[in-house]
């Protein structure tokens, strides 16, 4: 028995997969497979996060559907890599907070960082929206440096603490000792894959979107998103070390080292998720059902309280893990 139906799912299919160990050559979670007789619900999570979406498994698969064995890899463990990212959160309260209200939690960050940004500025100076300011220090007049510095900090250490806690949580369920941790040579391997989304490439020939054909293109979108926050990240590093280390106050010229990491990492941002949201749009996998969606205004208008049909569309399953295959199980 597992915790839920998903995990459930994911037994049977891994199952299946170890009678049959066709798809062994396309990626790390049929190896590590191979490893198990039978699934604890750790072991399928771990499965679960090796697992890139890269749909290689169900193009070549003899069971897939329509086949009675209904053997859909990538889609089941999708959901319980989604489900997994809920189990392993932390603080554990808030783990369902954003599958339930995900567009209401969205809108309002984005309003209250608004709200706090003007906020800021009408209680120091309101002029300072308005004004031009250049200089040493012209950066600042928006918001103070140390209370950016403060506010961000916190964040940042919220985001490395909540990041500690999940992946102890996911070490102690898929119950491997400490000391796995400790071995170099296996971390290294699994940061170089993780990097080199190692996984994501079907087998060699590309990774396969709804329409069947491999592409690369989805790899090359995940690696600018991703490299896109690592440039920006570095941008802070570089500009934090500047102020304090060097007393060089922002704002820096478009040729110094801040502003060129910022922006490569901003354009990667920028083209990465939508080069992955035109492949979902591309292959029909997010093409939104406006009769549908005026259907379910026009019910909400008469108060009628049914769920909107398009509400659970496959928006989750662009967003790929980065998770890497620590036990070196690779093809
Ligand atoms: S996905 Fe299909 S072909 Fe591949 S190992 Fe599983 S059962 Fe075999
Ligand atoms: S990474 Fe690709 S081949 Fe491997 S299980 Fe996931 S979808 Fe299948």
């Amino acid at each position: 028995m597992h915790g839920t139906r998903i995990l459930e799912e994911a037994d049977r299919l891994m199952t299946v997969c170890n009678s049959c160990r066709y798809c062994e050559g396309l990626c790390a979670v049929f190896p590590a497979m191979e490893m198990r007789r039978s699934f604890s619900d750790g072991d399928l999570n771990y499965l679960a996060n090796l697992c890139h979406s890269c749909g290689a498994c169900y193009t070549d698969c003899q069971f897939s559907p329509p086949h009675e064995f209904n053997v859909n890899v990538p889609q089941t463990l999708a959901i319980a890599r989604n489900e997994s990212y809920a189990a392993y959160a932390w603080p554990r309260a808030f783990s369902g907070a954003f599958a339930r209200n995900g567009l209401a939690i969205s809108v309002i960050a984005a309003l209250s960082i608004a709200a706090f940004i003007f906020g800021f500025a009408a209680f120091t100076d309101r002029k300072v929206l308005l004004g031009i300011h250049t200089g040493p220090g012209a950066f600042y007049q928006l918001m103070p440096h140390n209370a950016m510095a403060a506010l961000f900090g916190a964040a940042f250490l919220y985001a490395i603490v909540a990041l500690i806690m999940g992946v102890r949580a996911f070490w102690r369920d898929i119950g491997e000792p400490v000391g796995m941790k400790l071995d170099a040579k296996s971390l290294l391997q699994a940061i170089r894959d993780a990097g080199e989304l190692r996984y994501l490439d079907g087998g060699g020939v590309g990774c396969f979107n709804e329409d069947d054909k491999p592409t690369d293109r989805r790899k090359i979108y995940h690696h600018l998103t991703f490299y896109g926050f690592a440039l920006c990240f570095a941008a802070t590093c570089v500009a934090t070390l500047y102020h304090f280390l060097f007393a060089r106050e922002a704002p820096y010229a478009w040729w110094d080292l801040p502003v060129v990491l910022g922006t490569l990492g901003g354009l990667g941002l920028l083209i990465g998720p939508v080069g992955l949201l035109a492949e979902k749009w591309s292959s029909g996998a997010i093409r939104p059902r406006w009769g549908r969606c005026w259907r379910c205004i026009s019910a909400w208008y008469s108060r009628c309280s049914s769920p909107c049909p398009t509400a659970n569309s496959s928006t989750a399953s662009i967003v790929s893990s980065h998770w890497c295959a620590m036990r070196g199980s690779g093809r």
